[in-house]
């Protein structure tokens, strides 16, 4: 069997690695005026809002690089910045990336992590434009920091849910969970047996959506074009009810949520029944779905419908109302955060 090579970062040392890491790095944005090789980036917004968000990434609680490829792992960490980016109803352009990784990584390993980084770089159209490179004791660290633009004042917060406007969710929930559930399954059966691979050709779909995931840049283009401003927005990151929880508390409302209108993807929702879990259950408290949550005011509902992938799943309401769930059974329950978040699960 053929060695695939393996280089030791400390035979190119920190400079050449980060020169090797950013070689082919390209500028795509008028408003990235200096990038990599310098003391800092020079980025100009020509007369637009920034917007800044970071996330830092810990192997062992926020992934496990058993089930998941290192390219998959740059895209995803990259993609994830972007995501907090268009909830801010803004377009990201930069980001900086900064890794902190022991011995047990070498420049091709480091370099496959790059591969998916910059592919969320061309698939976003966003510049890399700096970061940091230092040695960890144990394991790899992720930190991503990504920058934004939104004409002045179009930011979108948490805080402007008013009464009556409608709760909008793009795309569908519970997948990247029920993802999650598989992977963790399967590597269990693994250490358990040494056994074969698995095939996770008939579950892609939710395999695809933990580990490879997409930011709704298409939602935040689609509010541009029909000239629609959401009243609150935040993307789904630790669950539907948690999040949702979160516009009520910071706009001071209450919430009907309908179980009926919450949207799944047919073979995850297939997935769900076999492994005997609530699909809905699943949407509300699983998490990593990074779509969209939004309120829009009543006067955009025909708009809001005209676009297939966003689903209209309830209303705001009083806040003495409460925020409640209705049942496809037509009971009503309250709405409580289980809001699951890997770094509770393993952290
Ligand atoms: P300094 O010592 O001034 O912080 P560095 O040697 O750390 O400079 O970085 C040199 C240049 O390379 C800077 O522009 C920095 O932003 C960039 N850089 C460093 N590490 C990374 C990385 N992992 N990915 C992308 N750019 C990086
Ligand atoms: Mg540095």
């Amino acid at each position: 069997m053929q060695e695939e090579s393996r280089t030791e970062v400390s035979s190119l040392g920190e400079f050449a690695l980060i020169d090797h890491l950013t070689k082919n790095n390209e500028t795509r944005n008028a408003s990235t005026v200096l990038s990599v090789g310098d003391d800092a980036a020079v980025i100009d917004h020509f007369g637009k809002q920034t917007v800044v968000t970071t996330d830092l990434l810990i192997e062992g609680i926020h992934f496990d690089l058993m089930y998941t490829p290192l390219r998959h792992l740059g895209y995803k960490s990259v993609v994830v910045n972007l995501s907090d980016v268009y909830a801010m109803n803004a377009i990201p352009q930069q980001i900086t990336m900064s890794i902190a990784f022991s011995n047990r990584f070498s420049v091709e390993a480091l370099s496959e992590l790059y591969e998916g980084v910059y592919a969320a770089c061309g698939n976003y159209n966003v510049d890399l434009v700096g970061g940091d490179t230092t040695s960890s004791q144990r394991g790899l660290i992720i930190s991503v920091t990504a920058l934004g633009e939104v004409a002045p004042g179009n930011f979108v917060t948490r805080s402007g849910a008013k009464k009556g406007d409608l709760i909008c969710v793009s795309g569908d929930l519970g997948s990247a969970f029920l993802g999650l559930t598989l992977l963790e399954r399967e590597k269990k059966i693994w250490l358990e047996t040494q056994g074969a691979q698995p095939d996770f050709e008939e579950q892609k779909y939710i395999v695809q959506r933990i580990l490879k995931p997409e930011a709704r840049k298409d939602i935040v283009n689609f509010f541009a074009e029909e000239n629609i401003k959401p009243t609150a927005m935040l993307d789904v990151s630790d669950g539907l009810s948690s999040d949702l929880l979160h516009i009520c508390k910071q706009s001071t409302g209450g919430c009907i949520l309908y179980e009926e209108k919450i949207p799944f993807n047919e073979d995850a929702r297939q997935f769900a029944y076999k492994l005997e879990l609530d699909p809905t259950a699943c949407a509300l408290s699983g998490g990593e779905d990074y779509e969209l949550l939004f309120t829009v005011d009543q006067a955009d509902y025909d708009t809001v419908s005209k676009n297939k992938d966003i689903s209209v799943i309830g209303y705001i309401t009083e806040p003495e109302k409460g925020k409640k769930i209705i049942t496809r059974g037509g009971s009503e329950h309250d709405l409580v955060a289980q809001g699951w978040n890997p770094i509770n699960v393993k952290g």
